[in-house]
C-alpha cells in the first residue's frame, strides 16, 4: 500500500481499468482526484486515505488495501464469558450533598448486595464530592465492600462535565458488571453521561431488578407503554449494565456501623475544557403545598371514588389517627382537590410508607409502581375485582363513607384504651 510523506496508506487509480466516469472525483470529501488524459488521478499529498474512492468505484480501478478492523459483533455467549473475565461486581453511585448520603444510595446499596450475592460477587460503591469520608464509611456501613472515592474541591458542587469524567474514569477502572444510580435530578444528568461516554445502555426509572439465571444479566423492569405494560430489560452486548432507580422503590437496609470495608482514594484527572463557573444558586423553590408524602410512615391515600370535598375532613381525621397524611391518586389531582405534590405513582411520588390505606382507589398500574414497596397495604374499595385487592395485605368491600367512619371510631376507642 503506497504511503504519502505523512505516512497515511493512500489509495491508487489503475488507469488501464479506469473508465473516466467521475463518480470518485465526486466523492472524495478533500479533492484529492482530479482527471487527466479521460482517466482519474489521486494526489497522494492530498489524501487522508478514507477509502470513499475504492467504495465508489464501479469497476475496481482503485487500490485501496488499508487493513481495517471490521466492527465485531460479538455473540452472547462471548459477551457472556468476556464480562465474567474482566468485568465483576455491583456498583452504586454514591450521591453525596453536603457531605450527606441520600437515601436512594443506601437503599440502592440493599438492592445491589442481594444481586451480589445471587453473583457471588461484591458491592461497590463509588463516591465523588469535597470531604466526604463519612459517606464512604456509611456506604460500607449500609453493605458496601469497598468504596472507590474522588474528593477533591472541584468536585464540591455537582457540574456535569468533572462529575461525568470521574464517573466514567473510575467505571473504567474498577469495571463492574452492573452500575446502579438513584433517579434524582443529579443522578438522571449523571447516568445518561456516563452511559455515553462508556458505549453502553442505561434503563431509565426501574421499578424491578434481578439477575436472569442462564446468563447472569441484570434483568431491569420498568413501566412502558404509558405505564400499560411492564417491560424487562437487559444489556447483553455492552458493560456495565446500567439502571436509574426512583427513591423508595427499594427499602433502606440495616445499618451496621461494625461493618468492615475497604476504602480506595482516587485522584481526580480533570476534563481538559473550560469549565462553566457557577454563579450564584436559585434559591430553592417550593411548589405545590410543599408537603413530602414520602416522607411520612402512614398515608390515607384519595382514589377517584372517594374524590369529592366533604370527603376529605374525614380522611384527615383517618390520617391523624394512623400518624399520617393523606395523599392521593392522578385524578384527584386533574379535579383540583389536592396539589401535585400529593400525587402517588408513575408520575407522582414513589412511596414506601409503614402503611398505604387506599380509599377508593382502583389500583391502576401507574399508581401501583409508585407504592407496591408499602410495608402494609390496607384498600377500602365498592368493587371486589378492583386490582388493587391483588397487591393489598388487607381488603375492606364496601362503601368509604360506611367504612371510613367505622375505621375512625374503632381506632379512636382504641387510643382511648391504651
Ligand atoms: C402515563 C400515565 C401516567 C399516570 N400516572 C399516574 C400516577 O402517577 N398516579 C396515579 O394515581 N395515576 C396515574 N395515571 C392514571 C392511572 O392510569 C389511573 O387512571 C388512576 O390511577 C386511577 O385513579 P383511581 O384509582 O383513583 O380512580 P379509578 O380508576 O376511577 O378508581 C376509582 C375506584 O373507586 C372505587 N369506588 C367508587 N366509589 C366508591 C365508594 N363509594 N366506596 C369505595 N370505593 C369506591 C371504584 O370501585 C374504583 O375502583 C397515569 C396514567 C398514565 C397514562
Ligand atoms: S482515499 Fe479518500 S481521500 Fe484518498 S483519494 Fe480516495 S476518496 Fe480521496
Ligand atoms: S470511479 Fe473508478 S472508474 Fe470512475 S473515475 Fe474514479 S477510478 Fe475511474
Amino acid at each position: 500500500m503506497p504511503k504519502n510523506s505523512k505516512g497515511i496508506e493512500v489509495a491508487k487509480i489503475l488507469p488501464e481499468k479506469c473508465i473516466g466516469c467521475q463518480i470518485c472525483v465526486a466523492e472524495c470529501p478533500v479533492g484529492a482526484i482530479e482527471m487527466s488524459n479521460g482517466a482519474a488521478v489521486i494526489d497522494p499529498e492530498v489524501c487522508i486515505g478514507c477509502g470513499k474512492c475504492f467504495e465508489v468505484c464501479p469497476v475496481e480501478a482503485v487500490k485501496f488495501e488499508k487493513k481495517r478492523s471490521p466492527k465485531k459483533i460479538r455473540k452472547p455467549e462471548e459477551v457472556a464469558q468476556y464480562a465474567r473475565d474482566n468485568y465483576r461486581g455491583v456498583a452504586v453511585f454514591i450521591e453525596s450533598f453536603n457531605g450527606q448520603g441520600a437515601t436512594v444510595s443506601w437503599e440502592l446499596i440493599g438492592k445491589a448486595r442481594q444481586l451480589a450475592e445471587k453473583l457471588n460477587t461484591r458491592v461497590i460503591g463509588f463516591l465523588l464530592g469535597y470531604e466526604v469520608n463519612d459517606s464512604a464509611r456509611e456506604a460500607i456501613a449500609y453493605g458496601c465492600d469497598e468504596v472507590h472515592v474522588i474528593d477533591d474541591p472541584l468536585l464540591r458542587t455537582y457540574i456535569s462535565k468533572p462529575y461525568g469524567k470521574a464517573l466514567t474514569d473510575l467505571c473504567k477502572k474498577v469495571k463492574p458488571e452492573i452500575f446502579l444510580i438513584g433517579a434524582t435530578p443529579l443522578g438522571r444528568d449523571l447516568a445518561g453521561i456516563v452511559a455515553t461516554n462508556l458505549e453502553t445502555g442505561l434503563t431509565a426509572d426501574c421499578t424491578g431488578l434481578d439477575i436472569e439465571e442462564e446468563k447472569n444479566l441484570l434483568l431491569m423492569t420498568r413501566p412502558t407503554f404509558g405505564g400499560n405494560i411492564m417491560a424487562t430489560i437487559f444489556c447483553e452486548h455492552h458493560r456495565p449494565q446500567m439502571s436509574t432507580v426512583r427513591p423508595r422503590v427499594f427499602k433502606t437496609p440495616e445499618k451496621n456501623p461494625a461493618r468492615n470495608g475497604n476504602i480506595y482514594c482516587h485522584v481526580l484527572e480533570p476534563p481538559h475544557d473550560k469549565l462553566p463557573e457557577l454563579i450564584d444558586f436559585i434559591k430553592d423553590v417550593v411548589s405545590g403545598d410543599g408537603v413530602d408524602i414520602s416522607r411520612f410512615p402512614a398515608l390515607v391515600v384519595a382514589g377517584k371514588g372517594a374524590c369529592d370535598l366533604e370527603t376529605m375532613p374525614l380522611l384527615e381525621e383517618l390520617a391523624n389517627l394512623v400518624g399520617g397524611i393523606v395523599a392521593c391518586s392522578r385524578p384527584v389531582v386533574e379535579a383540583g382537590l389536592m396539589p401535585y405534590d400529593r400525587q402517588v405513582g408513575q408520575t407522582g411520588k414513589t412511596v414506601a410508607p409503614k402503611l398505604y390505606l387506599g380509599i377508593g382507589v382502583s389500583g391502576a398500574v401507574q399508581h401501583l409502581v409508585g407504592m407496591q414497596g408499602s410495608e402494609k397495604i390496607i384498600a377500602v374499595n365498592a368493587d371486589p375485582k378492583a386490582p388493587i385487592f391483588n397487591v393489598a395485605d388487607v381488603g375492606i368491600i364496601g362503601d368509604y363513607k360506611k367504612v371510613v367512619p367505622v375505621l375512625i371510631e374503632e381506632l379512636k376507642k382504641r387510643k382511648l384504651r391504651n
